[in-house]
């Protein structure tokens, strides 16, 4: 079969498009022909390996569409045929927490498409489990589109206890987990202050929830205060980490909370201990997410509640092109390859 794989770390053009040999299911497994791969920031940092390393040649592609072409012994023979899209997280399943729907903190947590080969290819093999049934409103390249940045941006807002009527500084807004957000945010009641990184996407910001957008840069924090009448935000959602987290923490009220979901520019950044103190912060970290999370998003997608948008549709045969495009930064929404 054809796939796309990481070789080596390095830029865009180190993705290899390869033939290699169709996986077959193990016992709890089934292997999906995929019709559409979602292309996510996760791929773009385990490319590069500058926040991720794994074992390489690795297929990248957490999300993804397709039907179901074979199932592994222990598998209901009847799902073959399912339409089905990629739960993004791989758990144990049957643990305290996979049982309350947080397979986030299971001590087995894996990502299809970093753990194990992901949607970049014509066939996937994934646990049964991961493939969970497309509702028929949804076509293939829809159901490739929303898993990993909903869902993460569902339990990040979760975690950081958002409520409605609470203010939101919404950091990478016009980035697929941002965006998710500041759609999520928005639908929940809370007044969102989405940090952009060019004024061309502010419009179509603000008709995702947003209610002021404001440009990323060292003034962000004074002019969020701003807008917030000298009181700062309840809470902040951070996933960019080393470049904006000192601007994230000055820009929270008094008992504000910071989730932290994610470090694309880096792990390392001074933390205001004064100002964690004397404002009471707290500082809340969220990996992934559970299936309490992907269960609610798939809920709000399905029934247009929110609606994940979506930027460019290429052929797998152009994932450098669509890597370049998500790392210049200034995309909208998400880039889906077709297979
Ligand atoms: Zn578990």
């Amino acid at each position: 079969m054809q796939a796309v794989q990481i070789q080596q770390y390095g830029a865009a053009d180190t993705l290899a498009l390869v033939d290699v040999a169709t996986p077959a299911p193990g016992p709890d497994d089934v292997v999906v022909r995929v019709h559409a791969a979602g292309v996510n920031r996760l791929d773009v940092l385990l490319r590069d390996g500058s926040v991720f390393q794994v074992p390489l040649p690795r297929i990248p592609g957490t999300d993804f569409a397709g039907e179901i072409v074979e199932a592994g012994a222990n598998v209901d023979r009847r799902r073959i045929g399912e339409r089905v899209f990629a739960a993004p997280i791989l758990s144990c399943g049957h643990c305290e927490h996979c049982l309350r729907g947080e397979d986030n903190r299971c001590s087995h947590f894996g990502t299809v498409g970093s753990t194990i080969d992901g949607g970049y290819a014509q066939f996937v093999r994934v646990p049964s489990r991961n493939a969970v049934a497309l509702p028929e409103a949804l076509d293939y390249v829809r159901g490739a589109s929303f898993a990993l940045t909903y869902a993460t941006a569902a339990a990040m807002l979760r975690r950081g206890r958002l409520a409605a009527g609470e203010s939101v500084m919404i950091l990478g807004a016009n980035g697929g987990l941002g965006y998710a957000a500041v759609e999520l945010a928005s639908a929940m009641g809370a007044r969102v202050i989405a940090i952009g990184r060019s004024a061309d996407t502010d419009e179509a910001l603000r008709r995702a929830g947003a209610t002021a957008v404001v440009l990323a840069g060292p003034a962000m924090a004074d002019e969020v205060r701003e807008l917030t009448g000298g009181r700062g935000v309840d809470l902040v959602f951070e996933h960019v980490g080393a470049a904006t987290f000192e601007q994230s923490v000055a820009a929270l009220a008094m008992d504000g909370r910071l989730v932290l979901g994610g470090v694309t520019t880096g792990t390392m950044a001074p933390l205001d201990l004064k100002a964690v103190f004397t404002r009471r912060l707290e500082v809340l970290g969220c990996r992934g997410s559970g299936r309490r999370d992907l269960d609610h998003v798939l809920d709000l997608v399905a029934r247009e509640r929110v609606r994940p948008c979506i930027q460019q549709v290429l052929p797998l045969a152009q994932a450098a092109q669509a890597h370049r495009l998500l790392e210049s930064g200034v995309t909208l929404g998400k880039i889906i390859l077709t297979v």
